[in-house]
């Protein structure tokens, strides 16, 4: 797979000239900006990073992450992503245009993710599921197309995308995943792809994600890694680290404390990422070149052969940015206060 094969340029770069436009308006009120720790670890511990279309970004001293802060509050960022230039360029441009391929490239390969981890745990008949974030409900309808007897729920705030998801004939939770109770809802496997980098409170989240659980229910979680090889060579320069959508970008590290701050279980973390080398790649080609770093431009312009080794090299040692992990819910936990 290619970068352009899903983010077509001339898409993506008018996208970012729009989210540019909405940094700057939500920067404008950076006096109102709230300090946030890290939401990985848990730390207090930041050090100045870099400051990137007027928001500032730290690195966790404990865990290595990588995160927005001070940043927006959640009124902000609820009330960024309701008027969002981008936002709204991305549904009515760039979904439309891409959502063939996307579909068949992200979403048909996230079902059959998702339908293996299950089957690895030994879940069958009516496996029932929730998508966090599931937007226009394409990630659940190719899992649809695989199991069609499973029972599967898309958890969308946002009441134009639930009312799509609703069309499709899933059942629809139309609320933030936060306001979820424990018990509430009891699913066998919770999805949450590429969401934890756009949340105010990351922990709070991945909490949120373990109640809609059932004891000994799964969690497949996917989002951005700092510790991936194209965030660590393009660093502030990436378009992955662009406020105020993607704030937060734990270390590979991280996980473990993520994880046991929820009260999850790690099952399983990997980085399967395929696109590192091409953003480097595309990068190189721009003029002036971003890419400061002269080992990187030489993998980058190194012939096909070479540049799929090392990406499958970045993938078997989690040395890529795209990080995957499936959290498990304890099957018995402590009688205390969740
Ligand atoms: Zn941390």
């Amino acid at each position: 797979m290619r970068e352009a094969d899903i983010r077509p340029k001339p898409l993506l770069d008018e996208f970012f000239v729009r989210l540019r436009r909405d940094a700057d308006r939500v920067a404008a009120k950076r006096a109102s900006f709230v300090d946030v720790s890290c939401g990985f670890c848990g730390s207090n511990d930041g050090e100045a990073a870099f400051e990137k279309h007027g928001f500032p970004y730290r690195w966790c001293r404990a865990c290595g992450s990588l995160f927005a802060g001070p940043r927006p509050s959640p009124a902000d960022l609820v009330e960024f992503a309701a008027n969002s230039d981008a936002v709204a360029f991305w549904s009515t441009h760039f979904y439309k245009e891409t959502a063939a391929a996307r579909r068949e490239r992200m979403f048909r390969p996230r079902a059959r993710v998702t339908a293996d981890v299950a089957e690895r745990h030994g879940f069958a008949g009516r496996v029932r599921v929730a998508d966090v974030g599931a937007g226009y409900g394409l990630f659940l309808l190719e899992l649809a197309a695989i199991h069609p007897s499973w029972v599967l729920t898309a958890i969308e705030p946002d009441a134009l995308l639930a009312t799509v998801c609703r069309g499709h004939g899933f059942g629809t939770v139309e609320r933030w995943v936060e306001s979820v109770g424990d018990g509430e809802f009891e699913f066998d496997l919770v999805t949450a792809f590429e969401v934890v980098e756009h949340v105010f409170d990351p922990g709070a989240f991945l909490s949120a994600c373990k109640r809609l659980l059932r004891p000994g229910g799964l969690a497949l979680v996917t989002t951005l890694t700092i510790s991936g090889f194209d965030l660590q060579v393009l660093g502030a320069e990436s378009r992955s680290i662009t406020p105020p959508q993607h704030l937060n970008f734990p270390s590979v590290g991280a996980v473990s404390a993520f994880a046991a701050r929820a009260g999850l279980n790690v099952v399983d973390v990997s980085t399967p990422g395929e696109l590192d080398i091409d953003i480097v790649r595309n990068r190189c080609l721009e003029q002036p070149t971003p890419v400061t770093d002269r080992f990187a431009r030489t993998l980058a312009a190194a012939d096909s052969t070479t540049r799929e080794a090392f990406q499958r090299f970045l993938r078997e040692h989690r040395l890529s940015s795209h990080l995957r992990c499936v959290f498990q819910r304890p099957v018995s936990e402590p009688n205390v206060e969740r």
